[in-house]
């Protein structure tokens, strides 16, 4: 049981007793044991709960200290859900802590349902630590073949070196439940959890709704509106952000987490940021048609469309410029097999 050590680390490496460590909100906002994930130029950067869920909105987002992962968790009865936890063996102890002693239950938690959005490295990272758990991912996430797996892995080992944090164990996850379009299941006596298969960002990635939260759960969809996140084909991601925004409205959802960045809220905000998204891949798309049409060489092809996102969303990609001229890429190279 490599990953149940992993999440207990914080309250033995303290003073903190276990009991002390397991009052809730003791571990609200800043933590008094340091989370420390990493280090910046600006010095030690923590982990915080972002949401600390309580009985009326039993929904925990803890952000780390890297990337703005947004590590998800949920509790119902005596029942917890945790949803693409991550990154380091710390944040997981505080992900877990919170969760099986929210609001005081009788009992500690059991956290007895895991769902791992995609397979990319992040996403999957802690799902070790939750071993035991009815585990639920995309079927063709979790049946990548041996080649994607050690690559997936080997890329999770890196992050792990640079955070200089691995949990215990991290391997493949163990899928018991793969699911190929729709799953669902109940949380403790009737919090229902539905997830709806949505390639795009990645051949594999899904996202979750709970409908009686009006909550959905992007994973990498909507992380940064304005500079689409795919990893993908830009005409299936272009597909997801469709079907993204029909569950919007199917489960009137008000609330938007997406794995990584801020939280979106409400309906408005949250159809604004699919738009924006929608708009930049089709200025870049028409771009890239419009040059191709004149003859123009691939480098000027990629300027164009370059311009065109620039244009639309009215500011550069900033630090995002790689995405950028990745989705770019991927859009030039549909457009060329269509030519
Ligand atoms: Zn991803």
């Amino acid at each position: 049981m490599p990953c149940a050590q992993a999440v207990s680390i914080p309250c033995e490496s303290s003073s903190t007793s276990q009991r002390q460590c397991a009052r809730p909100g003791v571990l609200k906002r800043t933590p008094r044991t340091p989370m420390a994930t990493g280090k910046s130029k600006r010095g030690p950067r923590f982990a915080r709960l972002l949401l600390a869920g309580n009985s009326a909105d039993p929904l925990v987002v803890l952000r780390s200290a890297t990337w703005n992962y947004n590590s998800v968790g949920l509790f119902a009865g005596n029942e917890a859900l945790v949803v693409d936890p991550g990154l380091s063996p710390a944040e997981l102890a505080l992900l877990h802590a919170r969760l099986v002693t929210a609001e005081q239950p009788p009992e500690p938690r059991r956290i007895n349902h895991l769902i791992l959005t995609h397979a990319h490295h992040d996403h999957i990272r802690g799902g070790c630590s939750f071993e035991g758990a009815r585990t639920w991912m995309p079927r063709i996430a979790a049946e990548k073949g041996p080649e994607a797996r050690g690559r997936i892995l080997a890329a999770g080992e890196a992050l792990g070196k640079r955070i200089a944090a691995e949990p215990a164990g991290y391997s493949w996850p163990q899928v018991t439940d793969p699911f190929d379009t729709e799953a669902q299941f109940v949380l403790g006596d009737s919090l229902e959890v539905r997830m709806h298969f949505l390639p795009g960002h990645s051949n594999c990635t899904s996202v979750v709704v709970i409908p009686a939260l009006a909550t959905l759960l992007s994973a990498d969809y909507l992380v940064s509106p304005g500079v689409p996140f795919c990893r993908h084909e830009a005409r299936m991601f272009e597909g997801a952000l469709v079907g993204l925004r029909e569950l919007v409205e199917r489960y009137e959802i008000e609330r938007l987490v997406p794995s990584h960045g801020p939280m979106h809220l409400g309906r408005d905000k949250i159809h604004e940021a699919i738009a924006s998204d929608q708009s930049v891949m089709a200025a870049m798309r028409q771009a890239v048609r419009g040059a191709l049409d004149k003859g123009l060489d691939k480098q000027q092809v990629m300027a164009a469309a370059l311009a065109a996102a620039d244009k639309d969303r009215g500011q550069t990609a900033g630090r995002l410029a790689a995405q950028d001229t990745d989705n770019a890429r991927r859009i030039l190279r549909e457009e060329q097999d269509i030519a």
